[in-house]
Parts: C-alpha cells; sequence; structure tokens
C-alpha cells in the first residue's frame, strides 16, 4: 500500500471517529456513533497491517489476539457500575504506551527516521518528552483515579502541607530537564524524566475527593488523548495524531462541561487538588443520630398516586440495584393514573458521565420525560413528591450551606423543594463523597429503607392493588 492510500484511509478513519462522537453525543444516535468508531478502528488497523513498514505479521496477531481475548472478556463481565474503574484502568494503558513508545524511539532512533542513536533530532527529542511525560503522568494518575473509584484508597481528599508548592517544583523540573535532555540526549535524563512523572501523576490525582472524580476521570481521558498525539508525532503517524487531538480535545470540552455543572475551576482540576483544604477534607460529616420519619413502599405508592406531578431522582444505588425497569413500571402505572412524571438528572448522578441517561434508556424510558439539572430544578418547589432512588450527594443542600463540605458548590437538585419528599435506600449511609445528608433528618423527608429494586417492585405491586 502506497503511503498516498494509507493516508487517505486514515483520513476516512478520521472522518469516522469524529462521527463515532457527534453520535455519541445524545442516546438517540448513540448506537450509530458507536457502529462508527468500530468502521473506523476496523479500517484504522487493517490500513496499518498493510503498511510496507510492517515486516512480520505473526507478533502482531499473536497480540491482536490476546488483547482482544481479554478485551471481550472483560466487556462480558464488567458490571455496569464498575464502569469508571475500568475506563481509568483503560487510560492507564494508553499512558504506559507512550512512555514505551517513546523509550523504543529513543533507544531505536533509525527504526522511527528521527536520527541515529546520540543525534537525535532536537523537534523529536522534545516531542519524545512530552509523550513520556504526558503520558507517565496519565498512567500514574489512572491507576490512582482505578484505586479511588474501586475503594481501594479512600475518597476522602488526602492533602499535606506545601503539596501545591511540591506540584510546581517538580513541574518546573520537568521543563528544565526537557531542554538539558534535548541538549545531550542521556537515557538516564529521560528516565528520571518518566520517574518525576509518574510521581506528579500520584501527587495530582491524590488530593481530589470523592464527588470531584468524575472531572479527573474526563481530565484524565483528556490527557490520554494528548499521550497518543504524543506517540502520534514520535511515529510520525497521522490517524493517532487526528484520533489523539480528538480524544484529547473532546475531553478537555468534557471536563470543562462538567466542571461548569459542578462549580469547579479547571485550572484547579488541572493543578489537582482542586478547592480543597485540610478543613476541608477532614470536614466530611459522621452519620447523625437525629431522629427520621420511616416509611414504606405502600406509603410511598399512596402519596405518589394521589398527587398531581411526581420527579424521580435515580442516583449511583439505582445503578447498584439495576431497578431501572421496575422504576419505569412504577412510572409507567402512575402515568397511567394520570399522575405527571418526569426524572430529573443530575450531571454527576451515577459513576460515570451519562450514567443514568444509559439506564433509564436501557429501561425504554421516554426522552422527553428525562430533563437535566437546568431544565427541571426550577420545578421541585410546584412538585407533590421528589422521588429519590439512590442518589444521595446530588440532593445534598450541605453543597449550598456548608463551606466546610468537600462537596461545597456543587449544584444540587433542589429536592427539598417539593411538598414530600421520599429517599429510597438501604441505610442512613452518606454517598459516595462520605457527606451526611441532613435532608433524611428535614420535617417532609420520609425514608423507604430498602433494596431500590426491591422497593420498586413492591410499589407496582402496591400501585397495582390500589385505586385513585
Ligand atoms: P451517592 O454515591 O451520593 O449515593 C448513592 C446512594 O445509593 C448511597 O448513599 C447508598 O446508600 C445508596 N445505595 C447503594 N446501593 C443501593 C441499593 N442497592 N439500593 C438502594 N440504595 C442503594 O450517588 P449519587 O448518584 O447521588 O451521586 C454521585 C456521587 O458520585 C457524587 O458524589 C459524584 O461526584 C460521584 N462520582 C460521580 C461520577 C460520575 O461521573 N457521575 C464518577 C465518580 C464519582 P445506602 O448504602 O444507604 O443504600
Amino acid at each position: 500500500m502506497t503511503p498516498t492510500i494509507s493516508t487517505f484511509l486514515y483520513l476516512i478513519a478520521g472522518v469516522c471517529f469524529i462521527m463515532a462522537l457527534r453520535g455519541l453525543s445524545s442516546a438517540a444516535t448513540a448506537r450509530a456513533g458507536n457502529l462508527y468508531g468500530v468502521c473506523g478502528m476496523v479500517i484504522a488497523i487493517l490500513t496499518t497491517l498493510l503498511t510496507p513498514a510492517v515486516a512480520k505479521y505473526s507478533g502482531i496477531i499473536g497480540a491482536i489476539i490476546l488483547g482482544g481475548a481479554i478485551g471481550a472478556y472483560i466487556a462480558r463481565k464488567i458490571k455496569m457500575t464498575a464502569l469508571p474503574q475500568l475506563v481509568a484502568a483503560f487510560h492507564s494503558l494508553v499512558g504506559l504506551a507512550a512512555v514505551f513508545v517513546a523509550a523504543a524511539a529513543l533507544y531505536n532512533p533509525t527504526a522511527f527516521g528521527i536520527g541515529v542513536e546520540n543525534a537525535i533530532y532536537t523537534a523529536s527529542l522534545i516531542e519524545m518528552s512530552l509523550g513520556t511525560i504526558i503520558g507517565a503522568i496519565t498512567f500514574s494518575g489512572s491507576i490512582i483515579a482505578f484505586g479511588k473509584l474501586q475503594g481501594l484508597i479512600a475518597g476522602k481528599p488526602l492533602i499535606f502541607p506545601k503539596q501545591h508548592l511540591l506540584n510546581a517544583l517538580l513541574g518546573v523540573g520537568l521543563v528544565a530537564l526537557i531542554m538539558i535532555f534535548s541538549l545531550y540526549q542521556h537515557h538516564s535524563l529521560f528516565w528520571l524524566m518518566t520517574l518525576i512523572s509518574l510521581v506528579l501523576g500520584v501527587l495530582l490525582i491524590l488530593p481530589i475527593g470523592g464527588a470531584d472524580m468524575p472531572v479527573v476521570i474526563s481530565m484524565l481521558n483528556s490527557y490520554s488523548g494528548w499521550a497518543a498525539a504524543g506517540i502520534g508525532f514520535t511515529l510520525n503517524n497521522h490517524l493517532l495524531l487526528i484520533t489523539g487531538a480528538l480524544v484529547g480535545a473532546s475531553g478537555a470540552i468534557l471536563s470543562y462541561i462538567m466542571c461548569k455543572g459542578m462549580n469547579r475551576s479547571i485550572i484547579n482540576v488541572i493543578l489537582g487538588g482542586f478547592g480543597t483544604d485540610a478543613a476541608t477534607a477532614s470536614a466530611a460529616a459522621e452519620a447523625s443520630d437525629k431522629p427520621v420519619k420511616l416509611s414504606s413502599a405502600e406509603d410511598a405508592a399512596y402519596m405518589m398516586e394521589n398527587a398531581r406531578n411526581v420527579i424521580i431522582v435515580p442516583g449511583y444505588g439505582m445503578a447498584v440495584a439495576q431497578a431501572q425497569h421496575a422504576l419505569r413500571e412504577m412510572a409507567d402505572i402512575l402515568k397511567s393514573k394520570g399522575v405527571k412524571v418526569r426524572y430529573a438528572i443530575h450531571p454527576v448522578a451515577g459513576r460515570m458521565p451519562g450514567h443514568m441517561n444509559v439506564l433509564l434508556a436501557e429501561a425504554n424510558v421516554p426522552y422527553d420525560s428525562v430533563l437535566e439539572l437546568d431544565e427541571i430544578n426550577s420545578d421541585f418547589g410546584s412538585t407533590d413528591v421528589a422521588f429519590v432512588i439512590g442518589a444521595n450527594d446530588i440532593t445534598n443542600p450541605a453543597a449550598k450551606t456548608n463551606k466546610a463540605s468537600p462537596i461545597y458548590g456543587m449544584p444540587i437538585l433542589d429536592v427539598e423543594n417539593a411538598q414530600t419528599v421520599f429517599f429510597v435506600k438501604r441505610s442512613l449511609a452518606s454517598g459516595y463523597a462520605g457527606v451526611d445528608n441532613e435532608l433524611f433528618y428535614r420535617d417532609n423527608t420520609m425514608m423507604v429503607l430498602g433494596d431500590a429494586k426491591k422497593v420498586c417492585e413492591e410499589l407496582v405491586k402496591a400501585l397495582k392493588g390500589g385505586g385513585h
């Protein structure tokens, strides 16, 4: 295959990836978007395999079979609720690949056409340095993010004094190292740079508290894209450049949107440990022993079928319990009884962007009854019942009132304004951010303790049995 043809095919693959991103921007077109992505990837892999630079196929095919088998196994086994940590784990591999490619180019520059040993072109040395720095930060940062999301590392922000100063010094050190490495080309300088970047990745992600992890995931996604673009420069591969830039830019845009949604500063996210100081980190309250009003599925059914309007607020617990189907059945019965039922989606509900939308779409909930925070938040005041199912942090008024809270500043769904609030969860435990929710103790709040799916099934039974 001539270089012109392969460049042309890479371009087509690049267009497919752009179409994929476009499709994935809405639940209605997500399947088509996914298909475009698959087509783009098939074209990209076949084109790469057919380039003359590929001398032997055995190793590549073996790696594709092994990697493909592992990927297929993980994709079949993974639980929906564990997807965020899987994404973090996969980001770490992109970062590692960037480091390996940069190292390979350093040790065998002739194979990459970037000069000869100890006389590598300066531009290539700088590209290599940037690729390995971003790659190593992505690698170690993603591992920490994985640990936090998997519950292996405390979700609480880990803060120590002069943290930002240390990060800044390491950053300055890296810039100096790039310059010295570009002059002397010593392999040891390259590895020192990699080591410092690995440490920086850990230091950037460790201080970030639970509630802010969604922004971190999309930020690491962006970093992994830029790391891939860095590999594209080193390998002189146009498609990697295009794809890396697409992932890098879209991840950055998503981070920006999420930062706006969470009322955080993007600069602080990039620098790590944003919006958090030692006082905030330790302010996550313990569960209170104030009295709560306990209620039952039957009571909730009675209240909701006699309501004019109900807003359902799904959260992570709905995903854990896989309650979306029973929930939709419940909503359908209420609608058939003349109740106006809508769903309110918080931008960080669940454990990944769009988590609730995906689950509700899977249960065939009509898109037009699923509304974003901005669209529905002002309606809670005129709502009879807010039905909060497996959600916690996204409703916690501490985000508005308690400056010491780790979630302070995050916009919340104003469920407290509804006439009656039902909270379906298993206990009075706090959510991901580890902050007690004062709504549990309010006069207009009824706690229905139990597994979300079980409670929804009981509700369906009660609604089917009861009249209007
Ligand atoms: P939360 O984690 O705040 O609360 C979920 C609640 O669900 C828990 O308090 C838990 O209470 C309850 N729960 C768990 N299992 C069940 C079950 N089987 N049945 C019923 N209830 C259950 O989730 P939210 O969706 O309210 O908020 C999301 C949080 O996650 C935010 O802090 C967000 O920042 C963070 N996050 C979001 C990401 C994203 O991209 N969306 C990514 C990473 C973090 P109990 O144990 O008492 O049942």
